[in-house]
């Protein structure tokens, strides 16, 4: 039996386990505690943002933030429809409508130039814009120079879902930093993992204060749990962020262990005619979470599926790139500015075994099964 390859799974070391068992044995078990608050401000150091605000979940931390911002049942929050299903629940659970934008067919992020025809639109609809949220895709930020001055030019605020670019940056400024908050992602198969966790980033002490408040069931500051709110439970325990400690301190190397897979897909398909690394032109301040290959069939004479029934006979993982939330059948009753671009990416994309913790041996089996796909064809 050979060992099964996955697309991205955690990479856990021996500093982990150290970190995690100190933490249990220092007695901070119940939820909060020391690491809780070391891991918020170093995570917020290194985006480069006032606060940090643990939580069980980047959904979670989506959801908070879009109540923060006063996002409420009616409003319209304009969001990216090339994403994970995770964006488009969290602008759900507050009651507003998710109203979706396309992607630029290059980088997959959220296009300008369609996110201003979205907002002319709604205002000339007189409906009421409470959020943008773009998304970070696969860890490339999104063009946040012109999407920060439509957001101004129209007066809706922005939050970031910067879940899968951790490390990444745009301008020289970290992914996190943008806009009035930003939400982060620890799951188990993100460029860094608490095995399930998130935070909120933001430079606002307010915000923060708030997010937090609301993280703990909202309860007032007066010893018999006054409640004038709705609260939720969405803190992170101290033992996992103890867990996100080690990891954030092994990020750098990870990234560049993720970007060694992205210069050996660079290499395998150099030379062949009808596919590219989606996203690679210009990915040097991209975290590289996962590689992706887009596939022009007329050129190859095969489509990714075959590429990925091939892989998956030697148990070898990989899947198309995410479907886009207007095609969902939960979804489909929202509106949005759709030009088939992110429709065009999830039909010839295909992402590719991209993980940290990929060995040598990994590495050399999957590059072995491409090389005999593309050698049989
Ligand atoms: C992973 C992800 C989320 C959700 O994060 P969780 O921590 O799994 O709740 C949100 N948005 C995007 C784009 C993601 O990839």
């Amino acid at each position: 039996m050979t060992e099964r390859i996955y697309m991205s799974s955690p990479d856990v070391t021996a500093r982990e386990e150290e970190a995690l068992v100190a933490a249990m044995r220092s007695g901070w078990i119940a939820p909060l505690g020391p690491d809780v608050d070391a891991f918020e401000r170093e995570l917020a150091d290194r985006v480069g943002v006032a606060h940090g605000v643990a939580l069980s979940s980047g959904t979670a931390a989506l959801h908070l933030g879009l109540l923060t911002l006063g996002v409420k049942p009616g409003d319209v929050v304009v969001t990216s429809t090339m994403t994970f299903a995770a964006t488009t629940n969290a602008i759900v659970y507050t009651g507003a409508e998710p109203f979706f934008v396309d992607a630029d067919p290059v980088t997959g992020n959220m296009d300008p130039e369609l996110l201003r025809e979205a907002l002319t639109l709604l205002r000339r609809e007189g409906a009421h814009v409470a959020a943008i949220v773009p998304v970070d895709l696969l860890g490339k930020a999104v063009d946040y120079t012109s999407i920060l001055a439509l957001a101004e030019d129209f007066g809706v605020p922005v939050l970031a879902d910067a879940a899968e670019s951790l490390g990444a940056s745009h301008e020289g400024r970290a992914a996190g930093s943008f806009g009035r908050a930003s939400a982060v992602s620890f799951n188990g198969n993100k460029i860094m993992t608490t095995s399930g966790g998130g935070m909120l980033l933001t430079d606002d002490a307010d915000f923060a204060q708030h997010v937090r408040y609301l993280a703990t069931q909202a309860r007032q500051p007066v010893v018999h749990y006054e409640h004038i709110d709705i609260g939720y439970n969405y803190r992170m325990s101290n033992l996992l962020a103890a867990l996100g400690r080690a990891q954030l301190s092994r990020l750098d190397e990870m990234i560049a262990r993720r970007r060694e897979m992205r210069e050996l897909y660079k290499e395998l398909f150099r030379d062949v005619d009808g596919v590219e690394v989606f996203g690679a032109e210009g990915d040097e301040n991209d975290n590289v979470w996962l590689t992706s290959i887009l596939v022009d069939e007329q050129r190859t004479g095969w489509a990714p599926t075959e590429l990925a029934a091939f892989l998956a006979t030697d148990d070898i993982e990989s899947r198309p790139l995410w479907k886009p939330m207007h095609k969902q059948p939960v979804f489909a009753g929202y509106h949005g500015v759709i030009n088939g671009a992110s429709q065009t990416l999830f039909e010839t994309g295909l992402t590719l075994p991209s993980g940290s913790a990929l060995t040598a041996e990994h590495r050399a089996r999957v590059s072995g099964r491409i090389s005999d796909f593309l050698g049989g064809r």
